[in-house]
Order: structure tokens, then C-alpha cells, then sequence
């Protein structure tokens, strides 16, 4: 029989508070099969893990259970542990009496009986668990970068400085995303032509960097480190390899279509590049608005192109590529605003969204950077902002806090005092959230220094008097009623998942929360790691944020990305279950089953096969198996039988 060491953590007291360690540790000295048991007050700690080796060389054991936190944290920390003192890792295993016991348990007594419970039932699989060696599988050293906003570009560089190549996948005619249409950015008020234009280049310019534009991820199979992935290149109808980015035909086009660079607030042409500064330089023809593709016609840009770079009879293209790890910096959009009827977005003109405003700001905007409201051009005089305008709202949209708009706001509030010194601006707040580096001082300078009006409360009603917005409200602070007559309204919209990012999850089979956001591995612990080994998440894409933790967070991605690449090979969990051909009459419920796609039948054989590189070893077949070929490695039904039995005190 194994011989079994029990070593139980107090985690301080937040196990300890709740469960009482001495007897749980005592109960198990008695279990049959225990042929060790002690307790420390931080079992993971450097004098935890010391002890533990010590015992199991000392004690000659050939199993350990530590009694402690959830396996999601700490089971690779102690199978590293027990392979240092020579014990297959596979032999240690976890029960977990805090996030299942002390956490959501009162009684003292009641919590040490079920901590006990849980314990032995971890024992009775250990008994049957057998020595497992890990796969090793080869590793391709390129990665794959999902969006070309800051936060893919600032990925993209750290992985390509480390040496490794980068394909970096942009949908939109540019890299840049949503950072290249703002004004000026918080605290620091710098523009993000003198910061993230040059990153841009940088990019292009990088030799391990391929930017691949107005381009999408049609498909990816395979698994960490060896990934297949398939990119639908859309047709741009201009030949990249001829164009030399001249503009000649942008400027002849006759057609104009509003801007969506501009926020819908400007035109562009039919065949356009998103902004001057665009990467790459190449322009794009829209077919839903060229005059060649709606009415056979004008050809413009044919013949304003000296190096016959137009190609109207262009196909989209697809390619396929190997790579080791992808990134997703797939971003934000902001939410739709027909949704805040309220707040009369879609009804008025001058009622506009954040970045709206960035664009009316903006040098490069198009009143070059001239705060005019939309319905007649004029200056506005009078302009309230909005914060929290769908967000931080469970009842009627999102319950999230979108994180950057108490800041946007203030920037916006200020931007807009410098260029109508004579205009009010009026602030809408819940609270204001200025928790950055320089963010609250900065919250001041604008309230002191460019006597910008905050108004504690939210907004009643926005409807149209005249010329003018009445802005109904309540200050909350003084109990008053509040109606402002405002010129334009600035809705801090929430931010909310990019469109397009609930199709990618689903390719990808990733998980989000329930708003869209990709979710991380572990909240503290594993925060840039996707739930699926090979996929990190950067940027927005995982929750609201604002630049420098977007960029922090991309060289984090990065930085797992580059220690990944830094092995020659990759070790793959050994746990896939195996399949019993004398059992399996191929029915193919497991295959059904899998949503890794990591069983396939034998078409001559008729019996399910698993690939055990592929298999996460989640179980789900062995549940499906009506047969019970499918046995998982290390948890057999067997061992599930015995610890149920434990658990339930059959
Ligand atoms: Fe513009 Fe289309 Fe005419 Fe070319 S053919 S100039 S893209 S409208
Ligand atoms: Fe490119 Fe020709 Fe247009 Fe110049 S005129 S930007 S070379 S397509
Ligand atoms: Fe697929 Fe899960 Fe079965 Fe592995 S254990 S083959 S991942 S269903
Ligand atoms: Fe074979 Fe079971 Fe899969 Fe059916 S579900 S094919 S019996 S392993």
C-alpha cells in the first residue's frame, strides 16, 4: 500500500479561523492508509515547502495530500515540491478546505468534519492514482497578435525585440485603433500622434514584425505552442505590392461617406486610408459606396494612379500560418448608443459620445481641432458632460464600472475650456474614480485651474427647447433640482466589448464573461492568461482599461509569450483519458462531446481515438460514454466511486 503524508495548512487564519487544524490533523494520523500527518501555518511558503520535502524523504512517502486552497492556485506549486524531494508529481494531490470549506463555512465543528470529509476523499484517490510523465511536444516560435491597437502594438514589439517573429492581425485598414483618434491623453495631456504614431512605424518597420491589415482570423486548431491558424485577407481592391501611397486617388474620388475615424462627425472618400498617418500607407476601396462596384462607373482612381495600382477584380485571399502563441488585443467599442434613449443619443445631433468629442478636439479632427457642435457648426457655449452613461447602471445596462471616463471626461472638460475659454463645462458624477498615478491631481487642475462645474447626480432627462438641450438633473449634494440649457451634451458612454469579439471567443472556443470581455486564467494569479493554454489576453479586450495599464498589460502577454518561446520544448499534462477498445462499439458520443475537438473514430476500426496532445483533459467524454470505454487518467470512475463514498459516508 502507498504510503501517504497528509500535511495541512492554516493559510494563516483563513483556514485555520474557521477549521480546527490540530484535530483535522490528528483525525487524519488515524486514516487508514496515513502513514503521516502534521500541519503548518503556510504550507506554500519557502519553510512550508521545505518541511514538506524534508518529511517525504524522512518518512520515505509515496503520496502527499495537502490540505489547503483551491488546485486552481497552488497544485503545480506542490507537485513541483514533491518532485524535488524524487516523487512522480502526480502523486501529490490537493484537498481543498479553504475556498470549498473555511471560506463558506461559520461553524467551527460543522467546517472541521467537512474538512476532514474533503481531505479523505482526496486520500482514497491518491491511493489509486499511478505515476504519470508529461508530453513533450515541439514549439513554434512565432506568435499571432489579435488587433492592432496599442496594446497588439506595444505586444507585438516586445515579442519581436526578443527576437521572435510576430504576425500581427489588424481588421481595420490601419493599425493605431481607437488611441489614434484621440485628442490629447490623460494625465499628461500628449497627443497620441507624438506617442503612438512612432510605435506604429516602429511596427511596420520591425523586420520580425508582419502587419497584416484589413485582415481577419478566419480559423485556429491545435494547441499551445502548435497552432494552425487561417487568415481571411479581405479584398482592398488596391495592389499593396504597386501602390506607393501617393493619395492622388483619394483626392480625385468623387465620393464622400461619413468617416468612422471621425466618429461619424466627418467624410471620407470611397477609397481612403483611415487617417493621414495611417499603417500601412495603402488605401482601401469600400465597394458599398465606390461608383465602379454600385453603378459600373467614374474610375477616378484608375486614372489617377500612375502605377495602375487599382484593382477592381481583386479576390479575397486567405493564408495559413504556424504559430506557438496568440495574443488577443481585440479592444473596446463603446456601447450603442440608440440603447440610452434618455439621454436623446440618435434623436439630437448635439448629443455625441466620448469619442465624438475626441474627435471635435482633435488637430487632425475635422474642424481641426475647433469645438463646433454638429447641427450647425456653431461653437458651443454651454457644454455638459455625462459620466457613467451606461455603465455602473445594473438596472438598466451594464452593472461595470467602464474605468477610464472619469478621466476622459475631465481631459475632455479641460481640452474643451482651452479652446472656448468663454464656455461653462458642466460634469454629471457618480463619484469620480481618479485612482492613476497623477489622476486626481489632474482631477483638481481641471475643477481649479479651468473651473470646470461638477455636479454631483445623475441625469434625469436630456430634450430638445429651442436651439438649445435641456439637461434636467438633481445635484445630491445640495438636494437641488438642476435644468442647464446646454449647447451639447457629452455622453461618457460605457465601454464595452469590441464587435466581433463574442465570433472570435466562439472560434477560438474561448471563454468571456457575460459581457463579452475574454476572461483571464486567474484573477490575481494568472491575470493576462486566457483560460485555454496558448491564448493571452492584452488590452481591453479583457476588461475596460486605459492606456498604461493597456500597455502594461501587453508587456505582460508579451512577456509570457517570450518565456514560452524561451523552452525548446513544451511539457503537455499527461491527464487525457484513455479508451477501451474492447468497450468502445464507436458510437461517437465522445466525439460529439469534446469541445477541443480531441477525439476522432478510427474510420476502419470504428473505436474512438484520443489525441492527447489536444485532449485538456476535462472529462466530458468520459462522462458521455454510454459504454464506459473512457477512462480518465488518474480519475477513473473507480477512484470516483471510492470517493464518493467517502464524501457522502457510505
Ligand atoms: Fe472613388 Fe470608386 Fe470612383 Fe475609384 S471608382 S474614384 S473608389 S468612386
Ligand atoms: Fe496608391 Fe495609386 Fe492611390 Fe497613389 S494613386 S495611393 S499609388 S492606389
Ligand atoms: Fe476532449 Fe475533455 Fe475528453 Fe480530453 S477529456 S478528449 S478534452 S472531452
Ligand atoms: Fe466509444 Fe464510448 Fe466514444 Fe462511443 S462514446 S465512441 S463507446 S469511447
Amino acid at each position: 500500500m502507498m504510503r501517504i503524508g497528509v500535511f495541512v495548512c492554516h493559510c494563516g487564519l483563513n483556514i485555520a479561523g474557521v477549521v480546527d487544524v490540530d484535530k483535522l490533523t490528528d483525525e487524519m494520523k488515524m486514516y487508514p492508509g496515513v502513514s503521516y500527518a502534521t500541519d503548518y501555518i503556510y504550507m506554500c511558503s519557502d519553510p512550508g515547502q521545505k518541511m514538506l520535502r524534508k518529511i517525504i524523504k524522512e518518512r520515505n512517502l509515496e503520496g502527499v495530500v495537502v490540505a489547503a486552497c483551491s488546485p486552481t492556485m497552488h497544485e503545480l506549486t506542490f507537485r513541483n515540491t514533491v518532485a524535488q524531494a524524487g516523487l512522480n508529481p502526480y502523486l501529490c494531490e490537493i484537498a481543498n478546505i479553504r475556498e470549498q470549506c473555511s471560506w463558506v463555512h461559520k461553524d467551527r465543528e460543522a467546517a472541521t468534519e467537512k474538512a476532514a470529509r474533503n481531505t479523505k476523499t482526496i486520500v482514497e484517490k491518491l491511493k489509486l492514482n499511478h505515476p504519470l510523465t508529461p508530453l513533450v511536444l515541439p514549439l513554434t516560435k512565432k506568435a499571432l497578435v489579435i488587433g492592432g491597437g496599442i496594446a497588439g502594438i506595444q505586444a507585438s514589439l516586445d515579442i519581436a525585440d526578443s527576437g521572435y517573429e510576430v504576425l500581427l492581425l489588424e481588421r481595420n485598414q490601419s493599425i493605431g485603433g481607437h488611441m489614434a483618434q484621440l485628442s490629447e491623453t490623460f494625465p499628461t495631456l500628449d497627443c497620441p500622434q507624438c506617442i503612438e504614431t512612432p510605435k506604429m512605424v516602429q511596427a511596420s518597420q520591425h523586420p520580425k514584425i508582419k502587419i497584416l491589415a484589413y485582415s481577419e482570423l478566419e480559423d485556429a486548431s491545435g494547441y499551445l505552442g502548435n497552432f494552425k491558424v487561417r487568415i481571411r485577407r479581405k479584398a482592398s481592391f488596391v495592389d499593396p505590392d504597386k501602390c506607393t501611397g501617393c493619395g492622388q486617388c483619394i483626392e480625385k474620388c468623387p465620393v464622400k461617406v461619413p468617416s468612422e475615424f471621425h466618429a461619424l462627425l466627418g467624410q471620407r472618400k470611397a477609397i481612403y486610408t483611415l487617417f493621414p498617418q495611417a499603417v500601412p500607407n495603402k488605401p482601401v476601396i469600400d465597394r458599398e459606396n465606390c461608383l465602379y462596384f454600385t453603378k459600373a462607373r467614374c474610375r477616378a482612381c484608375v486614372k489617377s494612379c500612375s502605377v495602375g495600382a487599382i484593382a477592381f477584380d481583386q479576390k479575397e485571399s486567405f493564408m495559413e500560418e504556424n504559430v506557438g502563441a496568440i495574443i488577443i488585443a481585440t479592444g473596446y467599442d463603446l456601447m450603442d448608443k440608440a440603447r440610452i434613449g434618455e439621454y436623446g443619443y440618435g434623436q439630437y445631433e448635439d448629443v455625441i459620445d466620448g469619442l465624438q468629442i475626441e474627435r471635435l478636439l482633435a488637430p487632425t479632427g475635422p474642424t481641426q481641432g475647433e469645438v463646433r457642435r454638429p447641427s450647425d457648426g456653431k461653437v458651443p457655449k454651454e457644454v455638459v458632460f455625462v459620466q457613467c452613461a451606461g455603465s455602473r447602471d445594473p438596472e438598466h445596462h451594464y452593472p461595470y464600472c467602464s474605468k477610464v471616463c472619469c478621466m476622459y471626461t475631465i481631459k475632455q472638460a479641460m481640452l474643451y475650456k482651452h479652446a472656448v475659454p468663454d464656455g461653462q463645462a458642466y460634469v454629471f458624477y457618480m463619484d469620480t474614480r481618479c485612482s492613476g498615478k497623477g489622476y486626481e491631481e489632474f482631477l483638481q487642475r481641471g475643477i481649479e485651474e479651468d473651473s470646470v462645474l461638477y455636479l454631483r447626480g445623475r441625469v434625469s432627462r436630456i430634450f430638445k427647447d429651442g436651439d438649445a438641450l435641456k439637461v434636467w438633473g438633481a445635484d445630491t449634494l445640495t438636494g437641488r433640482k438642476i435644468e442647464i440649457s446646454a449647447d451639447m451634451v457629452v455622453l461618457a458612454t460605457a465601454m464595452v466589448s469590441s464587435e466581433g469579439a463574442k465570433e472570435l471567443a466562439e472560434k477560438l472556443r474561448l471563454a468571456t464573461d457575460e459581457y463579452g470581455f475574454f476572461s483571464e486564467a486567474h484573477p490575481k494569479l494568472r491575470p493576462v492568461e486566457s483560460l485555454t493554454a496558448g491564448y493571452f489576453l492584452a488590452g481591453a479586450s479583457q476588461a475596460p482599461k486605459d492606456i498604461p495599464e493597456a500597455v502594461a498589460q501587453a508587456s505582460a502577454a508579451a512577456s509570457k509569450v517570450v518565456a514560452l518561446f524561451s523552452k525548446d520544448h513544451l511539457y503537455h499534462e499527461p491527464i487525457a483519458p484513455t479508451v477501451d477498445e474492447e468497450i468502445c462499439r464507436g458510437c461517437g458520443q465522445c466525439v460529439e462531446t469534446c469541445v477541443y475537438e480531441a477525439i476522432e473514430l478510427d474510420p476502419r476500426r470504428r473505436i474512438a481515438r484520443i489525441n492527447e496532445v489536444i485532449c485538456e483533459g476535462c472529462g466530458a467524454c468520459s462522462v458521455a460514454c454510454p459504454s464506459g470505454a473512457v477512462q480518465q487518467r488518474n480519475f477513473t470512475k473507480r477512484q470516483i466511486v471510492e470517493m464518493v463514498e467517502v464524501a457522502a459516508g457510505t
